[in-house]
Parts: structure tokens; C-alpha cells; sequence
């Protein structure tokens, strides 16, 4: 298929790209109770393995390719299956990803291809103004991507917040969890532009329990400044956030409400589904379960106040 490639505009002959990166669904599928994915882990986007469209030239899909390799060796594959246990609880084996500009490489182009996905429609949601600043970026990262600037604009920051088992963690929660809280957390695939009245904007996209953030406006993110991606360096692991921006609670409270509200498992998915379970039966000891099980144990040990049943 010859058409115009999305990253380099040349026209060339298009390959079937993932928009989220291959890694996170091969992971899902290997820890996941029935073997296959579910609409729960990917509940905001149309994907049963990815969610694919014809969108890059062979050359730009290995320009991606590159930095997803890297990011799933050495960021994503050491925090899920060291860092985390099998119940997603971290365990401070690993205190801090050493890393090259891969990593905001890696991230700008996951939020470049969600940027993509947005259409004209997104206009009526935000209006003008913010409409035209979300295009204006996506050509700022293409370039940069391609390596023709070196920054992603000057007027914004990328973040990585690493996320584990509430079930396990000391500290405050917020109030209103939605009862699916660490499915939500632990095993969901998510991605959204987010903005406010108030006119803040960004990129969300949450790849298992690593959720990813890239502002558009303003700069930065209040509380944040220990999640944020530097062009090389150790990236924390410990990262002692502060909530003053409210993400937390967006990634926490809000997201998990609107995304598993979405899920809507056709009665013939369900059998599916239940015929797999069963024959499934050895693989119940799997991170799937465990993020259900770690959902019914946060639900018994949180304050009924701070409980939102109203969620489920
Ligand atoms: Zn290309």
C-alpha cells in the first residue's frame, strides 16, 4: 500500500504499525489467567492485539522499533517481573533504571502515535486554540523523532509515574477508589489527550503498571518533579510523589472509574471467556487473578468512607 508515511511524509509503502507498543500485550497475554487478552486490559481502546493501522513507512517503523526494544529491556520487562512481584507489590530490588535518551525517545513516540488517533472531532471537545496546540506538538515530536530538533518543545515535560499493588502500599489513598482500582493499575492499557476547564492539556498513556504523562500545557506538573525524563540518566524507582496536581488522582480515581465503566464483555465473550477459565484451570496462579484478589483485599481493609461502591 502506497501512501503517505505519518512520521517521515514521504510516500512510501506502509506497513500495519501497533499503536501501543507490542511488549505490553505479548506481557498481558503471558500473565494473563485465560492466555488471551481481555477487554478489561485494554478497556478504553479499540484492541483485541494492539489495535493496528496502516500508518509508517518500514524505515519509521524501525525508528520506533528501536527505542521500544530498549525501553521493554531495560525499563518495563526488569520493573514487572523484578522489581514487582507475581501480586505487582514492589520490592526495592531494583532502586533505579540507568537509561540514554531512548527512554523520552521511547515516550514521545508513543504519544506521538496517540496524537495521530486524534481526529477533527477532538476540536468540539477542546475547542480551537487547544485543538491547533495539540497539532503544533505532534510536528514538534515528529521532528524530533526524526532527529531534526533536539528537544520535544520547549514548553513541555514528560513523566513516568511507576505504579504497584495499593493492596500492599503504605500511605494515604485517596478518597472515592473505584473497587477495581489495582486491575486498573496493574494490568490496564490506557491512553487519552486529558485536559481541564482551567485549560491544562496533556498526554496520558498507561502501559501496565507504568503510566506515562507529557504536558502540553502548562509546562509542568506540580509534585512531580521526581518522575520527570531527562534525556539520560538513573530514573528513580522510589519516587515519593506529591498529589498537588491532582494525576494521582486522575491515574488512581478518576481513570479507573471511566475506563472499566467502559468494558462492555458481549454475552459471547463471556463464554469465551468461561470456557477458558476453565480449561485454564493451572494458570489461575497468574498476575490477572492476583490483581482481582488484591482488589477484594484493599476493598476489606479500606475505611467504608473512603470506599466509592457506587464504582463497581
Ligand atoms: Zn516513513
Amino acid at each position: 500500500m502506497q501512501q503517505i508515511c505519518q512520521l517521515c511524509l514521504k510516500e512510501k509503502t506502509i506497513c500495519e504499525s501497533h499503536i501501543q507498543p507490542k511488549f505490553i500485550f505479548e506481557w498481558l497475554k503471558e500473565t494473563s489467567v485465560t492466555g488471551y487478552l481481555r477487554g478489561a486490559e485494554s478497556p478504553n481502546m479499540r484492541m483485541q492485539d494492539g489495535f493496528k493501522q496502516y500508518l509508517f513507512c518500514k524505515q519509521c517503523e524501525d525508528i520506533f522499533g528501536k527505542d521500544e526494544k530498549s525501553f521493554s529491556e531495560e525499563v518495563f520487562k526488569p520493573y514487572v517481573n523484578e522489581e514487582l512481584d507475581d501480586w505487582g507489590s514492589a520490592t526495592s530490588k531494583i532502586k533505579a533504571f540507568t537509561h540514554e535518551e531512548w527512554l523520552l525517545r521511547f515516550v514521545i513516540g508513543l504519544q506521538f502515535r496517540h496524537l495521530l488517533m486524534v481526529d477533527e472531532k477532538f476540536v468540539e471537545k477542546v475547542g480551537k486554540s487547544r485543538y491547533d496546540k495539540l497539532r503544533i506538538n505532534q510536528e514538534i515530536w515528529r521532528q524530533y523523532l526524526l532527529g531534526e530538533r533536539q528537544d520535544t518543545g520547549a514548553q513541555n515535560r514528560s513523566y513516568m509515574i511507576l505504579l504497584q499493588n495499593l493492596a500492599f502500599a503504605s500511605g494515604n489513598f485517596p478518597p472515592g477508589l473505584s473497587p477495581k482500582v489495582n486491575s486498573y493499575i496493574l494490568r490496564a492499557t490506557d491512553a487519552d489527550v486529558t485536559f481541564s476547564k482551567d485549560g491544562k492539556m496533556g498526554v496520558y498513556s498507561k502501559i501496565g503498571p507504568i503510566a506515562l504523562f507529557t504536558t502540553i500545557v502548562p509546562k509542568q506538573v506540580r509534585g512531580l518533579g521526581k518522575a520527570v525524563i531527562k534525556k539520560q540518566g538513573a530514573f528513580p524507582v522510589v519516587q515519593h510523589l506529591d498529589d498537588k496536581s491532582g494525576i494521582l488522582h486522575f491515574i488512581m480515581v478518576d481513570r479507573p472509574k471511566e475506563a472499566m465503566d467502559k468494558i462492555d464483555i458481549s454475552e459471547k465473550q463471556r463464554k469465551k471467556i468461561d470456557d477458558a477459565y476453565k480449561k485454564n484451570e493451572d494458570r489461575m496462579d497468574t498476575h490477572s487473578v492476583k490483581a482481582q484478589i488484591s482488589d477484594q483485599i484493599l476493598a476489606d481493609s479500606l475505611d467504608a468512607n473512603g470506599f466509592d461502591e457506587s464504582a463497581g
